[in-house]
């Protein structure tokens, strides 16, 4: 058993005097390539990550038809009547939330999924544990919501498909929680395969695997989380999405999926300026996805540096979601010889990546290290990942 598994185990017993049924897990990711394309029905290139949030789950004894959740996030357990979670979910925009934050997305996976399947089965016990770390772009929200899908998708005998559990964490999240996320995050915590990433298109969910290679080509990916925390729910993530409907609306398509590279000179002339870059991030982005995709088959996981780097400038300086701790890791990882660079995830916080040759972890992290000491941010946390399983039953 992993470290991860003890502990649910251990909560589980703790909460009920049992043993648990089962233990599922799901995974957090990186996202290689394709920042907030996912919900412009675009396309992104992430891969799941060895962190994973378990779930030790068992039915309730006494057939009382309650769900209890636990985590070794959270100091006290809470506990919901199945019928009821109809009524807490969704929140009302606005409204406090009817159960702590962190509980809405368990929670909120139960009553998705009692709605996808037409009904709730028994009453569950659920402890949660991860070592996905919370608040950094590595989706600790995607691992919790899929480590609980898959096990209430067994337990309830459910019966749906990893997309349809995938879609059921996004209703959580969005409608549960509150958080206007796409469902990049939760496809690729329940499609990750070990070393490839999952080359998603957002308007059709059609996933393809596409190996990565990053082993083979002697490279290694390092995470570089700058712990600055970024708060999803709120502020420039929702401005973001709203500026980017502006612009598809005013070039008259659904979503800005349908505008080219070549459309934006066009785009230009009709829009200010602030949208007008909001919109060529997510275009470009988007082609940058493709050429990624491209240049992983023909040529391999070398190659794709440039285009990391393009990624995270028009992240910093087009859609403006970058912070100092985050260009200060992109740019001494690079000035480290680092092949490409940039950060993951929403936004505002969380965590960057680099591409490096695989004896270089330490050089690459002395320099990140030495660069956030002489800006005077806290140290960061790095650490490096492989493309990893997805969301599974582990016993
Ligand atoms: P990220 O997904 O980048 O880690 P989010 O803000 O999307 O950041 O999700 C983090 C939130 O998800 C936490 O604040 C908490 O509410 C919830 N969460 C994540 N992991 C756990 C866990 N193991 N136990 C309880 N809640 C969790
Ligand atoms: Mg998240």
């Amino acid at each position: 058993m992993t470290d991860t598994q003890d502990t649910a185990t251990a909560l589980f017993r703790e909460l009920t005097g049992r043993t648990p049924d089962g233990l599922w897990s799901a995974p957090g990711r990186v996202n290689l390539i394709g920042e907030h394309t996912d919900y412009n029905d675009g396309f992104v290139l992430p891969f799941a990550i060895p962190h994973r949030t378990v779930a030790a789950v068992g039915i309730r004894e006494d057939g009382i038809g309650r769900v209890r959740v636990a985590s070794t996030f959270a100091a006290e357990p809470v506990e919901v009547a199945l019928d009821d979670l109809a009524t807490l979910f969704p929140t009302a925009t606005g409204s406090e939330p009817a159960v702590p934050e962190w509980a809405a997305y368990p929670l909120g996976v139960a009553w998705a999924l009692a709605e996808a399947a037409g009904r709730a089965g028994a009453g569950v016990d659920i402890a949660i544990a991860s070592d996905v770390p919370v608040g950094a772009g590595l989706s600790s929200s995607a691992a919790i919501e899929g480590a609980t899908a898959s096990a209430l998708n067994d337990l309830w005998n459910a019966g749906l498909d990893k997309t349809a559990l995938a879609r059921i964490g996004r209703k959580a999240e969005n409608e549960a929680v509150g958080a206007p996320t796409g469902i990049m995050d939760q496809m690729a915590s329940m499609l990750g395969e070990p070393d490839a990433a999952i080359f998603l298109d957002c308007r059709s969910l059609e996933a393809q695997l596409v190996p990565l290679g990053v082993a083979e080509a002697g490279l290694a990916i390092l995470v570089m989380d700058t712990r600055v925390k970024h708060a999803h729910s709120t502020g420039g993530y929702g401005e973001r999405r709203a500026s980017c409907e502006r612009g598809a609306a005013i070039m008259g398509v659904p979503s800005l999926r349908d505008v080219s590279v070549g459309d934006l000179p066009r785009a230009e002339e009709l829009m200010d300026d602030v949208t007008f870059r909001r919109v060529r991030h997510v275009v470009t982005e988007n082609q940058r996805v493709l050429d990624t995709v491209r240049t992983l088959r023909e040529q391999g996981a070398r190659a794709i540096g440039d285009l990391l780097v393009a990624s995270h400038a028009s992240m910093r300086d087009d859609f403006e979601i970058s912070v100092p701790e985050l260009d200060t890791a992109v740019e001494a990882a690079l000035a480290a010889g680092a092949l490409g660079a940039r950060m993951t995830g929403g936004g505002f916080g969380g965590a960057a990546i680099a591409l490096i040759e695989a004896d270089a972890v330490e050089t690459v992290s002395d320099a990140v290290n030495a660069a956030f000491a002489a800006s005077g941010f806290s140290a960061p946390h790095l650490f490096t990942v492989t493309p990893s399983a997805g969301a599974q039953r582990d016993a």
